[in-house]
């Protein structure tokens, strides 16, 4: 088996890296990072962002696991202490695979410019770089709404304890394939008006943002944030891409909310 290591880069994930890469080696598996089957991020849930689009390529030939050298995360949810246990189980090849829902991020250019396209394990927002944000918001190719205010957030499932969190989103179960658009300090009065409650939408729909004013966007993909110029338009659709992550044990998803959010004194 062929296994790499992601770290945050601080001095506890560095160590916690060439620890469990000797173990690993002394395994017998192999260190390489063009091809691994399975990917150790060692830090927090934005460093499994950073190796998730690494690997967002060869998603059906790599798996990923995170360790934590922070607090609990939603991606990273081994504690240092348990590594020794972890690397056993890799070598064995104790574990299962469960698959989460992406997030397919088109970006339509005005003239003949390709569209890009993006995967997102987490979300995508639009901000409009200097002034509010106008967009117009279609539902399965229907118009549903003109959208004036800071920005719009479509968020993954288990991107629904980050920033559409923030935003008032819903907490949605990763095994639900679907996506949640989230509004950010929409403009609502007599004259303009938004839905104004999160979207959750299954994943036979689609959903395209149209530039009503400007057509510069601020477009984050998870942790990557780039200025795009003469956008057409913005689809976001549930992808037919999933991640897969290496389970050892099981770890509900609500008792990580719970740990999380709450209380993790059990
Ligand atoms: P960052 O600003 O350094 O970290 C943002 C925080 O979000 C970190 O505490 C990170 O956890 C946490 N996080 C990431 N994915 C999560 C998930 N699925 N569930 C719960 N918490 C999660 O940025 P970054 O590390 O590059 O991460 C980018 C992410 O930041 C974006 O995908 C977005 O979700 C989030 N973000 C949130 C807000 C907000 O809530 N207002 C604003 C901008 C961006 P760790 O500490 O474990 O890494």
């Amino acid at each position: 088996m062929r296994f790499w290591i992601q770290s945050r880069n601080d001095e506890l994930s560095n160590r916690l890296l060439l620890e469990a890469k000797d173990y690993l080696l002394g395994f017998g598996l192999i260190f390489d990072e063009d091809e691994p089957d399975i990917v150790l991020s060692i830090g927090g849930d934005g460093t499994l962002l950073h190796a998730f689009h690494k690997y967002s390529h060869r998603l059906k030939k790599t798996a990923f696991v995170g360790i934590h050298t922070g607090h609990l995360g939603f991606y990273a949810d081994w504690k240092p202490s348990e590594i020794e246990k972890l690397v056993i189980s890799i070598a064995r090849k104790e574990y299962d695979v469960i698959e989460y829902p992406l997030l397919d991020v088109t970006i339509n250019y005005q003239g003949d410019r390709e569209s890009l396209h993006y995967l997102a394990l987490n979300e995508s927002s639009v901000k409009s770089p200097d002034v509010t944000l106008v967009m117009d918001v279609l539902l399965n190719d229907k118009h549903f709404e003109r959208f004036r205010g800071d920005g719009l957030c479509m968020s993954t499932p288990s991107g629904s304890t980050a920033y559409s969190k923030s935003n008032g989103g819903a907490l949605v179960h990763p095994s639900l394939p679907s996506m949640q658009l989230t509004e950010m300090a929409s403009i609502n009065n007599r004259v303009f008006r938004t839905v104004g409650s999160p979207l959750v939408l299954p994943d036979h729909h689609k959903c395209i943002l149209k530039p009503v004013n400007g057509p510069d966007f601020m477009v984050t993909v998870d942790h990557l944030q780039l200025l795009h110029e003469d956008v057409k338009s913005i689809e976001y659709e549930v992808s037919s891409e999933r991640v897969r992550f290496a389970r050892f044990r099981p770890f509900p998803f609500w008792k990580r909310v719970r740990d999380s959010f709450i209380d993790n004194n059990d």
